[in-house]
C-alpha cells in the first residue's frame, strides 16, 4: 500500500488545484503557502527525495526543470523572479517524502533561509 500523499495526489485521491500536468509531471498550489506563488512540482513516479535520483529515474528532473519557467509565467512571475526549492531529509526540513520542488515568489526572497 502507497501511503504517500502525492501519489494520491497524482492518482486523484486527494484533491489539490492543478497549475501544469502531463505524463510525467505534476505542478499544483502548495496547502500552506509561504509566499503569494507557492507551487509544488513533483514527478508522478514515486522518488523519495534527492538522494532516490539516478542516472535512469533522474530524466524527470530535468523535465521538470524545463517546464518550471512556463509554470513561472503562468503565475505571473516569470520576468519578476522566482525560487526553487528541494528539501531533502531531516535537516534539509523534508516533511513529505515524495521528491518535490517548492517553485515560490510573488515577493522579495531573502537569503540565507532558515
Ligand atoms: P517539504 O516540507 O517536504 O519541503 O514540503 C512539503 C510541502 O507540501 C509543504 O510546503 C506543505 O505545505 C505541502 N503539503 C503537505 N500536504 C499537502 C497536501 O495535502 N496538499 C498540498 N497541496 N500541499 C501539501
Ligand atoms: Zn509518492
Amino acid at each position: 500500500m502507497n501511503d504517500c500523499i502525492f501519489c494520491k495526489i497524482i492518482n486523484k485521491e486527494i484533491p489539490a488545484t492543478i497549475v501544469y500536468e502531463d505524463d510525467k509531471i505534476l505542478a499544483f498550489h502548495d496547502l500552506s503557502p509561504v509566499a503569494p506563488q507557492h507551487v509544488l512540482i513533483i514527478p508522478k513516479a514515486h522518488i523519495d527525495n534527492m538522494n532516490g535520483i539516478t542516472e535512469e529515474s533522474g530524466a524527470v528532473v530535468g523535465h521538470i526543470f524545463t517546464k518550471m519557467k512556463e509554470v513561472a509565467k503562468q503565475l505571473g512571475i516569470e520576468d519578476s523572479g522566482y525560487r526553487i526549492v528541494s528539501n531533502c531529509g531531516v535537516e534539509g526540513g523534508q516533511t513529505v517524502g515524495h521528491l518535490h520542488f517548492h517553485l515560490a515568489g510573488g515577493r522579495q526572497m531573502q537569503w540565507p533561509p532558515g
